[in-house]
């Protein structure tokens, strides 16, 4: 628990003057606010007022140790850094090939990421003419209400929360997908947790339920890679322009430098985020109209770059019910159209994983190998076939 340590003021430049009555401080420009003179005194005030619902303040290693232990190093380096000016041509339309954001909803086991990651890595060598692949790496999850909140916050997923092991996971499963040559995909949700990753991330998502929040726009602002905005759950595209607009902006806000020390924060503006379609409430929003009305939106807010050239659009969640079988038909009536010449859809995000479907989280001991913990996921056959596909229909659209 913190410590108090609100002392009587000794700066001989402050209103606040000693009271010898009382024993307090008080501020002259508002004798209401009495401060206790000890630390006693402060020690109870504070402790019927203040963290009275926090159990416990666990210190986190610094983010400039965790980088120590585990380097990105230079190739690793070279990948991410190679990848992001990729991904952010195609973004641009300076690349006319498709960004494929493929792999699981949520990161839970290791060795099953890995696997796939390997296996991702030969078909996106394969169809690196035509596809950007880079791979869900998902270790941050927003909940509805509550639940597994991802590998970070729970490495065990039996609620015992090891955030120093699920930090350090994290990181060495990214730098496992990048030795495998695979590009890293990730949802940023605790504002301060990509100091510890995001080095080895080339394209992050702000998700449905945060796209409106300024804690995450700011965030959005200083991140180094392209980010795409969600649209809200409700299906409100302009909640996901706003995110760009604000996020393209420079923003001071509270933060955490590599030393771990609170830190403002001061950021340039990230001129290189984006709208993903993701369905919602009211229905899916991946038809050629919906695109059309989005790209409308994005084209209002004067930002031009990725923000006005196209949108994502995530074949899962709203725009397939969650139902990994709809997924595909998804994917494939996308393709179809790719392949008949329309514009303006410059990415495609899959959820897929080594087995079909989901199960409820637990330990791994526990659990079927490669298969989801949060939302349904395609199997690896009809994911590698759906690439292709995709690949195809880009072919046709160049030819178009
Ligand atoms: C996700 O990408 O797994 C996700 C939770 O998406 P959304 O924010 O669109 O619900
Ligand atoms: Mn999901």
């Amino acid at each position: 628990m913190s410590t108090p340590t609100t002392q009587p003021s000794t700066d001989p430049s402050s209103d606040a003057v000693p009271d010898a009555a009382t024993g307090t401080t008080s501020d002259t420009t508002s004798p209401g606010t009495a401060v206790p003179a000890t630390s006693a005194a402060a020690a109870e005030v504070q402790a019927r007022t203040s963290d009275l619902r926090v159990r416990a303040l666990d210190p986190l290693p610094a983010p400039r140790d965790v980088l120590a232990e585990m380097p990105l190093g230079t190739r690793r380096g070279d990948l991410v850094a190679t990848s992001r000016r990729e991904v952010r041509d195609v973004l641009t339309g300076e690349d006319d090939r498709l960004l494929a954001i493929v792999g699981p909803c949520s990161v839970h086991d290791p060795a099953a990421a890995l696997e796939y990651a390997g296996r991702l890595s030969t078909v996106a060598r394969e169809l690196a003419d035509d596809l950007v692949v880079v791979m869900r790496v998902y270790f941050e999850k927003p909940r509805t209400t509550v639940g597994w909140k991802g590998l970070i916050n729970d490495p065990h997923l039996d609620g015992s929360h090891d955030v120093h092991h699920g930090l350090r996971l994290a990181r060495q499963v990214l730098l496992g997908v990048l030795d495998a040559g695979v590009p890293a995909a990730c949802e940023f949700l605790e504002p301060t947790s990509p100091q510890y990753i995001a080095d080895a991330v080339t394209w992050g998502a702000i998700g449905a339920r945060n796209a409106e929040s300024q804690v995450h726009r700011q965030l959005a602002s200083g991140l180094s890679m392209p980010v795409g905005f969600k649209n809200a759950t409700d299906g409100d595209v302009q909640i996901a322009v706003d995110g760009c607009i604000t996020a393209a902006s420079e923003h001071t806000f509270f933060g955490m430098d590599a030393e771990g020390r609170a830190a403002a924060v001061e950021t340039a503006g990230n001129p290189d985020c984006h709208v993903i379609l993701r369905g919602g409430r009211g229905g899916p929003n991946y038809h050629a109209p919906d695109v059309a009305a989005a790209l409308g939106v994005a084209r209002t807010s004067g930002l031009g770059g990725a923000v006005e050239t196209g949108v994502i659009v995530d074949a899962s969640h709203g725009n397939s019910g969650k139902d990994h079988v709809r997924q595909a038909e998804v994917v494939r009536e996308i393709a179809a159209r790719l392949a008949g010449g329309e514009q303006g859809i410059t990415g495609l995000m899959l959820e897929s994983f080594l087995e079909a479907g989901a199960q409820k989280p637990g330990p791994l001991d526990t659990l079927t190998y490669g298969k989801s913990v949060t939302d349904k996921c395609m199997d690896w056959n009809t994911t590698e076939e759906l690439l292709s596909v995709l690949a195809k229909s880009v072919r046709e659209r160049r030819a178009a």
